[in-house]
């Protein structure tokens, strides 16, 4: 039998050593409201995301080389046909099996649809699988929270959205730490 010419391609070749995502990235003052947030609900319980940390994810990448990086670098330029939008984050919420409690918009406004689809089609076409569950946009403010949460309504907080960043992720024994490495401002079309 013959090896799959793939198999030792350059892509595969190359080491694979940075841990990627695309994210949406809140300002210094919107991730301290965050985590007072959810320091009120949550109290002593379970693991708050540090603000430096707070974050949207829109596309987890994993560990990935140089070629592989490039060709998503060119999705994103080519994703980021949007216009800046608000996103309202109002909801609080808690998926208890992973134990995630979550801040989310109510209704997922079209440029961030958009920009997910956008992006997920570009990656795809680098050889990236999407995840095949539907997008549910939301920020992890906690993790081991395992109940139900009562008042999920919060005072509204909005988040002004210009710019689609690549974040690579380091992992110390003591959680992981994020480092902005590319973003790129909306440009939408001209009218
Ligand atoms: P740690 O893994 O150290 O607990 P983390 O999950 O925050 O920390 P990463 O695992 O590097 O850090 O993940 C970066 C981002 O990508 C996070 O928002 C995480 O929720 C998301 N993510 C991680 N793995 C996946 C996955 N398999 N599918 C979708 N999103 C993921
Ligand atoms: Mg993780």
């Amino acid at each position: 039998m013959t090896m799959n010419p793939d198999a030792s391609s350059a892509l595969t070749r190359e080491t694979k050593n940075q841990r990627l995502f695309f994210a949406l990235w809140p300002s210094p003052g919107l991730s301290r409201e965050l985590y007072r947030v959810a320091g009120r609900m949550l109290k002593r319980e379970g693991r708050r995301v540090p603000p430096e940390n707070i974050h949207l994810t829109l596309a987890f990448l994993g560990s990935v080389g140089a070629s592989f990086r490039q060709c998503a670098e060119q999705a994103a330029a080519a994703a980021i046909r949007v216009e800046p939008f608000t996103l309202m984050l109002e909801q609080i919420g808690c998926w208890p099996k992973p134990g995630i409690f979550w801040a989310a918009p109510r209704h997922t406004p079209e440029p961030l649809s958009e920009l997910a689809r956008q992006l997920n089609a570009g990656l795809s076409a680098c050889g990236y699988t999407p995840e095949n569950r539907p997008y549910a946009a939301h920020v992890t403010l906690a993790r081991q929270v395992r109940r139900a949460i009562k008042n999920p309504v919060i005072e509204p907080l909005p988040w002004e959205v210009r710019r689609l960043c690549l974040v690579q992720s380091h992992t110390h024994a003591d959680g992981a730490r994020y480092e902005i490495v590319r973003s790129w401002e909306f440009t939408p079309p001209a009218p």
